[in-house]
């Protein structure tokens, strides 16, 4: 399959490049390493005419801040996003995010910024439409929806791994375009949760950096990736926990438990979160507990040939795991 025609332009700042997005309007598209983007068009699910590459861009190394918050540049490659050493130093669990996603060919292409920004995906979307599903679905623009045909919404999945991870460590997104060039909020708000129009950014804003606090940064954590094959696939479901445990090693001070793949966004276990703060994370009815609550309160939606039956089962399964992984062994004395 060829891309269509298309428009290059390649500017050399984030700024210049807003300001070519604000210009060209909905005829152009943002593009960093092109791996989520370029299938889309080859399909010719989009097809834009004008092309803005951040390609030209050039790229800051991540930094701490004085307050100890690591700051990494969007366009950072999920490649070197794993390798680098200060990011697997204060904020190992987005390093443990980004080294699931795909194969390293992809990794070294693909962008943090593209990946927080990934368009849902569906069996019947990602495809060819030039032989089936020629009728446009919701997402096209269209009236009808593939996957549940009696339906009026979209159910399509964001699939990001990285996203969970950064929603787990109250990460900061900072965009630079738009009315008001330059503004900074939590990650939870990057998302709407509805699989048309997933993102809440303007169509001329772009993602420049991340910041993630200390707080949860170098805290406990795990991150666990749930899919057929151990491999270079989309994630069934994806999970992030991190904690901040007391000085005793056991009692939990505050716990984010973060899920991907299971909706229009990714999404936390909020109830199950609740209750774990003055909890004793060395009992194993805790973790069990706080796992059985997220299932209760997460209804994956079926993706991919998953049901959601047996996603919702694993989802309880890779809460437990990784809430006793990030809590870790008992504290020696009472081992
Ligand atoms: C075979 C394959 C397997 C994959 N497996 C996984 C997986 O297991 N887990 C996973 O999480 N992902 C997976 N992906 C998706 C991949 O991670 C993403 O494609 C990648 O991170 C996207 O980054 P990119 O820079 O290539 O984005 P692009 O394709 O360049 O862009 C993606 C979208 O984000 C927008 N965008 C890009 N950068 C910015 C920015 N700075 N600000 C605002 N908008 C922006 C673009 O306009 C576009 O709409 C897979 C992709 C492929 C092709
Ligand atoms: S789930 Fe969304 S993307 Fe998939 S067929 Fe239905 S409307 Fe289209």
């Amino acid at each position: 399959m060829h891309l269509p025609r298309f428009t290059y332009v390649r500017p050399g700042s984030r700024d210049e490049a807003a300001g070519l997005l604000d210009t060209f309007g909905k005829a152009a598209v943002l593009v960093a390493g092109g791996t989520d983007l370029f299938p889309r068009m080859k399909y010719r699910i989009s097809t834009p005419e004008y092309l803005v590459s951040l390609s030209g861009v050039t790229r800051f190394l991540p930094a701490l801040d004085e307050d100890g918050a690591l700051r990494i540049d969007a366009l950072m490659s999920l490649g070197d996003l794993s390798r680098s050493p200060i990011v697997r130093t204060h904020a190992p669990l987005v390093s443990q995010a980004a080294t699931c996603v795909a194969s390293g060919q992809i990794r070294n292409a693909a962008t943090l910024g593209g990946n927080l920004c990934l368009e849902c995906r569906c069996l019947y979307y990602n495809q060819s439409h030039t032989f089936q599903f020629v009728e446009p679905c919701f997402k096209l623009g269209g009236d009808l929806c593939y996957f549940a045909p009696k339906g009026n919404r979209c159910w399509a999945i964001f699939a990001s791994d990285v996203a969970p991870a950064l929603l787990s460590l109250d990460t900061v997104i900072c965009v630079t375009g738009g009315p008001g060039k330059q503004r900074r909020f939590p990650v939870a708000e990057l998302y709407t949760g509805d699989a048309l129009s997933p993102l809440t950014l303007l169509p001329s804003e772009i993602i420049t950096e991340i910041i993630v606090p200390s707080a949860f940064g170098t805290g406990r954590h795990s991150f666990r990736k749930f899919s057929r094959r151990k491999g270079y696939e989309f994630a069934g479901l994806s999970v992030a926990v991190a904690l901040q445990v007391a000085d005793d090693g056991r009692t939990c001070r505050d716990a984010r438990i973060a899920v991907g793949s299971v909706a229009g966004g990714p999404v936390r276990a909020a109830a199950a979160e609740a209750g774990l703060p003055g909890q004793d994370l060395s009992n194993s009815e805790t973790v069990r507990s706080a796992a059985a609550t997220a299932a209760q309160e997460i209804r994956p939606i079926a993706h991919h040939g998953y049901q959601a039956a047996h996603l919702r089962h694993c989802l309880e399964v890779e809460v437990l795991r990784a809430l006793t992984e990030a809590a870790g062994p008992a504290p020696l004395a009472d081992v």
